[in-house]
This record gives C-alpha cells, sequence and structure tokens, in this order.
C-alpha cells in the first residue's frame, strides 16, 4: 500500500486545452480521496496522469517512495476501474478475474485462491460460472471491482464507476465500496461528479473547477466551511444562498434587511456576499420577532422536508429548508429569520472566503 504526491500537475492537450493548471494533492496511505468537480473540470485527466494512461506536461507523480513519471501503467502497481465495465464478454466471471493473474503469470493454485477471495469479498459466488451478457449492470461493476481487487494493487483509481447504474444500486454500491475500502485499507482516488457520492464516500474530498483545485478538505469542512464561492454554489442541494451584506455598527446585514450573525475578523471596505445554508434561515409567520416580511415564491414539499423559495426587499429566490410541519402556501406573506450559526463571508472581488 502506499499514498500518492501529485505535485504541480499540469496537462496541455495539443490542441492548447489546459486541462489541468498546476495540480498538488497528497492523498495518504489508506486514504478514499475523492475528486468532485463539474465535466471538464480536469479529474479524468488528473486520473490518468495518475494512472500512466496520460502524460502530464510538467508535474511529479509519486507512488509511495517511487517517482512513477516514467513508468509504464503496468508497472505502477495500481488498479483501475472504469464507468463502463470492460469485461471480457466470452468469458465466465471466474475467467475475467483471473485474467489479469494468469497475464502475470502467477502459480495456478494462487490464482484460485486470489479469485476466490475477490468473489468473497464482492460476494460473486454464485455468479461465478456465468458470462457478462447474463449479468446485470450492477453485477457486472461488481465484477469489475473485483478484478480490480485481485491483484492486490498499491492503489485503486476509480474514475465514475457508478454512473452507469440506477440510483438504487449506486447507494447499495457506494456502500459497499466504502465497506470494502475499509476493510482492505488501500489507498483509492475516487472521481465523481455527484456530490452526493462525493459527501457519503470521501475520507477527504478535492474540489476542482477549470484546471484548479478550489479546496481540499473532508465532507464537513467543504460543507460548512466551503473555501471559495465556487464551493459555495457547487456542494449542497440546494446550494448556499448567497446573499449580499453590509457591515454596520457591528452588526451583519442582508441589502433584504435579514439579520446575520457576524463572524470574527470580518474585512472594512469590500464588496461581501455571505453564504447561508438552506436550513440554517426558517420561514415565520409575518412580523415574527427578528424576521424580515417576505413573500412566499414557490413551495417544494419533499416528504421529510419542504423546500420554500422566498423573496425578501429585492432578494430573491433565497432557499429554507424546513421540517414538514407548519406549512405555508405559495403567495403567502411570511417572515424569514436566520437561526444558524454565523455564514460564511466571501470578497465578492477574490470569490474567497474571508471570514
Ligand atoms: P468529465 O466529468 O466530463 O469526464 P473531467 O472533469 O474528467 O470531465 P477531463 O476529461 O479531464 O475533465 O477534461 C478536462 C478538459 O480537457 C476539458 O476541457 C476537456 O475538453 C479537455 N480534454 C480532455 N481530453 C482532451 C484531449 N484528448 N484533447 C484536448 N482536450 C481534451
Amino acid at each position: 500500500m502506499a499514498g500518492i504526491e501529485v505535485t504541480a500537475l499540469h496537462k496541455r492537450y495539443p490542441d492548447g486545452t489546459v486541462a489541468v493548471d498546476h495540480v498538488d494533492l497528497s492523498i495518504g496511505d489508506g486514504e478514499l480521496f475523492v475528486m468532485l468537480g463539474p465535466s471538464g473540470c480536469g479529474k479524468t485527466t488528473t486520473l490518468r496522469a495518475i494512472a500512466g494512461l496520460a502524460r502530464q506536461t510538467t508535474g511529479d507523480i509519486r507512488i509511495g517512495d517511487t517517482l512513477v513519471n516514467d513508468l509504464p501503467p503496468a508497472e505502477r502497481d495500481i488498479a483501475m476501474v472504469f464507468q463502463f465495465y470492460a469485461l471480457y464478454p466470452h468469458l465466465r466471471t471466474r475467467d475475467n478475474l483471473a485474467f489479469p493473474l494468469r497475464a502475470e503469470g502467477l502459480p495456478k493454485a494462487e490464482v484460485r485462491e486470489r479469485v476466490e477471495e475477490a468473489a468473497r469479498l464482492m460476494r460473486l459466488g454464485p455468479l461465478l460460472d456465468r458470462r457478462p451478457r447474463r449479468l446485470s449492470g450492477g453485477e457486472q461493476q461488481r465484477v469489475a471491482l473485483a478484478r480490480a481487487l485481485v491483484r492486490r494493487p498499491r492503489a485503486f483509481l476509480m474514475d465514475e464507476p457508478l454512473t452507469n447504474l440506477d440510483a438504487e444500486l449506486r447507494a447499495d454500491m457506494r456502500t459497499e465500496i466504502k465497506h470494502l475500502q475499509g476493510e482492505l485499507g488501500t489507498t483509492m482516488v475516487y472521481v465523481t461528479h455527484d456530490q452526493v457520492e462525493a459527501m457519503s464516500l470521501g475520507h477527504r474530498i478535492a474540489i476542482l473547477n477549470k484546471g484548479r483545485v478550489e479546496q481540499i478538505g473532508t465532507p464537513l469542512e467543504v460543507y460548512d466551511r466551503p473555501a471559495t464561492l465556487f464551493c459555495a454554489a457547487f456542494i449542497g442541494s440546494p446550494p448556499m444562498n448567497l446573499i449580499e451584506v453590509e457591515v454596520a455598527d457591528g452588526k451583519l446585514r442582508g441589502k433584504g434587511g435579514l439579520v446575520l450573525t457576524p463572524p470574527p475578523g470580518l474585512p472594512r471596505d469590500r464588496d461581501l456576499v455571505a453564504g447561508v445554508r438552506p436550513e440554517a434561515l426558517e420561514v415565520t409567520e409575518p412580523g415574527a420577532e427578528r424576521s424580515v416580511p417576505a413573500r412566499v415564491a414557490s413551495v417544494e414539499w419533499l416528504g421529510d422536508e419542504i423546500i420554500y423559495v422566498v423573496d425578501h426587499g429585492g432578494e430573491r429566490d433565497v432557499r429554507v429548508r424546513m421540517p414538514p410541519t407548519g406549512r405555508f402556501a405559495a403567495d403567502a406573506p411570511v417572515g424569514l429569520r436566520h437561526t444558524g450559526g454565523t455564514p460564511a463571508v466571501y470578497d465578492v472581488k477574490t470569490e474567497e472566503l474571508v471570514a
């Protein structure tokens, strides 16, 4: 097993596209590290560079103590799982699993032992004698994962491995991957554009945008204190409300009148925006204490919670997440107040967290 160090990784494709722009990552031994970002942010290029499938323009990659820049993929001792299962259609599960081991020339008994162990871990016992076309999508993906496991690599690299599965299977496989990674303790780098997947899987998450790292942190850190406006708008569903604010008399006040608790160390003379999570706001009866007058623009009832979209004092589309009690109807005059903690505050110009 091994950690992975990516230093000043830069990738420029021949057509001039800069896909990765000086990325630094320090991934711990045994860590489940997620790279998250929108389509085109450079996740796959970074992962392929680690795997040795795409050569970086500049920068270094170390796996364990080895500088692997010049090593071909097969010598990096990593296993990669893609969104497409890439199983051999003519081979039964057991032979699909054994294939990479036979290719390495391992003795028969060892091949059998490793295949059995991977089949046990991925619960493939009943499927060992089937060919891929007789397996469901989820089963095929489990076989693909098992085929990565049998090699006992120093690290797993996963590129959106669950994309082609339906929602329920995705959730099951997510749990399975997390459990498996915990049990094996093998370093894993997992690429996804799905924040729910990232939050539920990752020990830490790197949020990428336009080839650069915007933030690296635990799921809690990136949720509570997004480092940039990009992260604030990207993480959370619905995302943070970004409310223009002013500081006056030691108070932090939204342009629409909403009163917020000021975090310490607020800079002066800058245009500021506060990031307020929907669950840190509350829709009240009109005139309730500390509330500002508002109007419900629309209501989404999701069973276990309600999302209100509220307008107040010129601020539009503020989202509020509440338990499904005390419902207010669309168009109703209501109050809006801040209930939770201190907000994250951003400098409009630099787009970075300042307090
Ligand atoms: P997705 O989630 O859509 O796969 P990604 O975050 O993995 O996106 P990359 O596939 O790494 O992003 O692509 C990063 C950027 O590099 C994009 O702008 C993409 O268009 C560009 N790119 C990728 N491969 C090539 C290539 N072979 N030649 C030129 N540009 C490329």
